[in-house]
Parts: structure tokens; sequence; C-alpha cells
């Protein structure tokens, strides 16, 4: 057995592991990553969510991964609509961040734009349009597998919006290194 430097019991030798959901979240939040905006649209109606959970997939071909919570309603929508939107926000973009996990920003509208059939965030830093391929089962999320059809990013250089320790952060060197604290599901 032995103790981690964030104070809980690793060992899960036994049946029963040595920590809760609330260490496993408190130590997951520790790997920093960047925020995104998923988007589907079904019958013209757009739905979007905010997500930290994305990474690459594959190069050959392309395949991009987001973990959906099976309880979220993004959930059943990305299944039906089949192509997804992701959009990379920069340091600028926080609200927005907010806006799609629940926290409405008073007075501004997120604006959508169509790349190739899917539905990304007009100023995003980083836009990709995906056809969903592989659905996975994770528990209390599901990972859904898009194959990249088309990307655009914006040549302006802005730093991207990160996440670590339930907190938003930038890239030390930017203009503002303003942090403000966010809750995910
Ligand atoms: C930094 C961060 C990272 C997160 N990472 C993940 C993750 O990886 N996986 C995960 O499952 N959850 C994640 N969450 C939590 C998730 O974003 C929230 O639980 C979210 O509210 C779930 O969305 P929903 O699909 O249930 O829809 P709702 O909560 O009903 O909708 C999300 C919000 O977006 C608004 N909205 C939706 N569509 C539009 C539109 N077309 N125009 C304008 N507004 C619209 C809604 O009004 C609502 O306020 C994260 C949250 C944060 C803050």
């Amino acid at each position: 057995m032995r103790t981690s430097d964030i104070g809980i019991n690793v060992d899960r030798g036994g049946d029963a592991p040595g920590f809760d959901a609330r260490d496993f979240r408190n130590a997951m939040g520790q790997f920093a990553t960047g925020v995104v905006v998923i988007a589907t649209s079904i019958d013209g109606h757009t739905h979007g969510m905010t997500a930290n959970a994305f990474m690459s997939g594959s190069l050959e071909p392309p395949l991009i991964i987001v973990s959906v919570a099976c309880n979220a309603r993004m959930h059943s929508k990305i299944a039906q609509g089949g192509r997804f939107g992701v959009s990379m926000l920069s340091e600028h973009q926080e609200w927005c961040s907010n806006h799609f996990a629940g926290k409405p920003a008073e007075g501004r509208q997120p604006e959508f734009e169509s790349l190739s059939g899917a539905p990304v965030l007009a100023q995003a830093k980083v836009k990709i349009a995906a056809e969903l391929r592989h659905v996975y089962a994770c528990g209390d999320h599901t990972l859904f597998v898009g194959e990249v059809k088309s990307l655009e990013h914006r040549s302006r250089d802005e730093g991207p919006l990160l996440f670590h320790g339930g907190r938003y952060a930038r890239l030390a060197g930017s203009d503002s290194m303003a942090m403000g604290g966010a809750t995910q599901a």
C-alpha cells in the first residue's frame, strides 16, 4: 500500500477501491486539457455541449474520440445526428465553455456555422467536422469515435483555453492569465 501525492490510498489490490469518486475526479483533474464544444444537428436543430474528454485517436484514417456522459442530452443526439462538429476554444472563449456546460452568459449568444454539414462555432480556434464511426461503452460515459472529414485552423495566433484542476487557465505568456472556476458534470 502506498499513498500518492494527493493523499489518497491508490492500492486497488482488494475488492473495494481505496478511493472514492471525488478522489478519482480530483486526480483526473490534474491532467491539463484544452476545451472543446461538440455539436450535432438533428432536423435543423443544433445541440452543443462542452467537453474536455477529447483526443485524437488515429492519423490514418484520421479519427477523433469524445467521451460523453450517458445522462447528458448530447448522448442520444450525437448517436442520432451521425455527423458532429468539434470546436476547439480559444483563451477568449471561457464564456462559450460555460454556456455549453449549462451556464449561459447573459447577453451573449454563440454563433454556429456549417463545416461539411457539421455545426461548429464561428469563432473557434480549430473547427472539425466528423462522421460517427464507432461507439464504445465506457462505464457511465460512452466513447464516440468520429472520422474527420474537414478541418479549419484559424491563422490568428490566439492561445487555447485550458482546463486544469476544475479551473480555466491560459498558457504562460498569454496576454492575460485570468482564471475562473467551472463545474464539470
Ligand atoms: C470544462 C468542462 C469540460 C467538460 N467535459 C465534459 C466531457 O468531456 N464529457 C461530458 O460528458 N461532459 C463534460 N462536461 C459537462 C457538460 O458540458 C455538461 O454536463 C453539459 O451541461 C451537458 O450538456 P447536455 O448535452 O446534457 O445539454 P444541456 O446541459 O441541456 O445543454 C448545454 C447548454 O448548451 C446550451 N445549448 C445547447 N445547444 C445550443 C444551441 N444550439 N445554441 C445555444 N445554446 C445551446 C443549452 O442552452 C445549455 O445551456 C464538461 C464541462 C466543463 C465545464
